[in-house]
């Protein structure tokens, strides 16, 4: 009986040490001392030990199944040890590797123009308004002193949805929108993408940003008009600039004028930058029609009021000297970078 004990323990011990995984441990642990396992087959025999023997051999079956507990204890403790430093290795965070970069973007030079010129309006007083870019014709042409037979409307020049509806050629129709609503007095800049049948090159683009404000009030006048733009001048293009108004054509403002700058390179002396005149072109304005005031609800007898109109790119490619405006649209960040 000793000798079988014996030959369990060693076979046991055998097996755990061959054992790999805390899986493999478990079924030697079944195999020898589960209710099925070789030693638990050794105390049912006791039947047959005499019994003066029993507690002797008792004991030795105890002592076998401390024995083969300790060892499997041992091993489970041991694998656990040797499984959880691999998990750790593999887990490990190596502090000296590069990070991934975060690119954060960069604002674009007409969006740095367009909070520019919002800034320099909201100190004034101005409410910006936005209005839809799928307008109806009425707004975009009709309610602004544009006839059918004005060149404007032709197919070469506007994008046509349908007889009815346009891709806005201006920011304009937005004068409308809010005229109609009543609310007076108006102080309003309208920011927006406007679009036109044009094809891309250097200074042109089918689709471009306007920047169109309006103000409506009792008693407005051409110098209120000449006053706001004139500080507007100041503020973006510095203390030293000076405006010329010089009288033209809009079918909306009468009287109208197109506005020049002083150039900010040569202060007027004349440079490659202003084509040697000493002045640059920067936007239309004029007097509300009084036609239009009427068509949008409003008594021309009672109020008047001005309205003007600036290109957004104009502004980014003037301000920071870009003389190609495919450039604005094409977003390389090597050239969108440098502003
Ligand atoms: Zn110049």
């Amino acid at each position: 009986m000793k000798d079988k004990l014996e030959q369990i323990k060693e076979e046991a011990i055998a097996q755990i040490q061959a054992a790999d995984v805390p899986e493999k441990l478990n079924e030697v642990r079944v195999k020898f001392l589960g209710k099925k396992g070789e030693l638990t087959a050794v105390l049912k025999g006791m039947k047959d030990v005499a019994p003066e023997d029993r507690p002797k051999v008792g004991q030795l079956v105890n002592e076998t199944r401390a024995a083969i507990e300790n060892v499997l204890e041992e091993s489970k403790t041991m694998m656990e040890k040797v499984l959880r430093e691999a998990k750790l290795k593999a887990e490990v965070i190596d502090v000296t590797l590069p990070s991934k970069k975060n690119t954060v973007g960069h604002r674009h030079p007409n969006t740095i123009a367009l909070e520019e010129v919002e800034r320099i309006f909201v100190g004034m007083g101005y409410e910006v308004v936005e209005g839809p870019e799928v307008e109806y014709d009425l707004y975009n042409f009709e309610k602004l002193n544009i006839p059918a037979d004005h060149p404007a409307k032709d197919e070469q020049d506007t994008f046509y949805i349908n007889k009815d509806i346009v891709l806005r050629t201006q920011t304009s129709p937005v004068q409308a929108r809010v005229m109609e609503q009543g609310k007076l007095p108006i102080r309003m800049i309208a920011p927006g993408r406007v679009f036109r049948y044009d094809e891309v090159d250097a200074t042109h683009s089918p689709s471009f940003h306007q920047i169109e404000g309006l103000v409506i009030d009792k008693n407005i006048s051409f110098a209120d008009l000449k006053g706001t733009l004139e500080v507007f001048a100041k503020e973006l293009f510095g203390p030293e600039t000076k405006t010329k108004f010089r009288p033209h054509h809009f079918p909306f403002t009468e009287p109208s004028a197109e506005v020049d700058v002083s150039c900010f390179k040569c202060g007027g002396k004349g440079c490659r930058f202003c084509k040697g005149s000493g002045w640059i072109e920067i936007l239309g304005c004029g007097m509300v029609h009084p036609h239009v005031l009427e068509m949008c609800g409003i008594d021309p007898e009672e109020y008047s009021g001005f309205a003007f109109g600036v290109g957004l790119e104009r502004i980014a490619l003037l301000k920071y000297e870009i003389d190609d405006m495919r450039l604005l649209y094409e977003n390389d960040i090597r050239f969108l970078k440098q502003f």
